[in-house]
């Protein structure tokens, strides 16, 4: 009986002391500054839709708008309106946020986890960049819709203004290295830049990236090249 005590009371206390640790290493992120290379805000993408007008239609009725629940990058939104994504073996995941405003092409972005999840091959992709990823079936409240293609997991990205792009002494379509300055030190490699007047200057990782790097949104990382 006392040892159950002395066992349970260990864990807690270890508990505890891990959660301390993570704490103050997630303080020290921004200001462990001292080592070369500029410095970058993490945002966190969900899974999310990118669907065409008519598309929006067949989910969610004739002559249906998106309304905006939140305002992003580069003059797009978060819409109120989400969907359930089908894979090919029925599994479905649902509450799948909606990105206005609507694009000329239906894209689904989803993590690696979730492509097993779904049972489906989705190819790491840029943005946009659909030809041959995977098939997918979208519901809404008013309809069904079969995408041949268009399932794809997103490459990592840094989102850059012209001015941060020339600070950092990099320019869009260049692919870097960008270091993870906490206790699990995550370098990841592949990541695309992409400079646009409309961005502001941020990474995006995917839910799989940002919890095997143990970083959350607005984390400081270093592009190290
Ligand atoms: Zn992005």
């Amino acid at each position: 009986m006392d040892k159950t005590v002395e066992l349970v009371t260990k864990l807690v206390m270890e508990a505890l002391r891990t959660g301390d640790t993570s704490k103050s290493s997630s303080n020290n992120l921004s200001a462990n500054n001292s080592n070369e290379g500029f410095m970058v805000p993490v945002g966190v993408s969900a899974r999310h839709i990118h669907l065409t007008q008519e598309d929006i239609e067949t989910l969610y009725g004739k002559g249906y708008q998106l309304t905006k629940k939140k305002e992003l990058m580069g003059g797009q939104f978060a819409a109120n309106e989400t969907v359930t994504i089908v894979g090919l073996k029925l599994r479905a995941i649902e509450n799948v946020r909606i990105l206005g405003p609507a694009r000329k092409e239906s894209q689904v972005e989803v993590s690696m986890t979730d492509a097993v999840k779904l049972g489906i091959k989705a190819p790491v992709r840029d943005s946009g960049d659909i030809k041959g990823s995977a098939p997918i079936a979208i519901v809404g409240p008013k309809g069904v819709l079969y995408l041949k293609e268009g399932c794809i997991i997103a490459k990592r990205h840094i989102h850059m203004s012209p001015e941060d792009a020339q600070k950092a002494g990099v320019k869009d379509g260049d692919i870097v290295s960008v270091k993870v300055d906490n206790e699990r030190g995550t370098t990841f490699n592949e990541v695309k830049i992409r400079v646009h007047e409309t961005f502001t200057t941020e990474m995006h990782l995917d839910t799989d990236e940002a919890n095997a790097a143990k970083i959350q949104c607005g984390q400081l990382v270093r592009i190290i090249k």
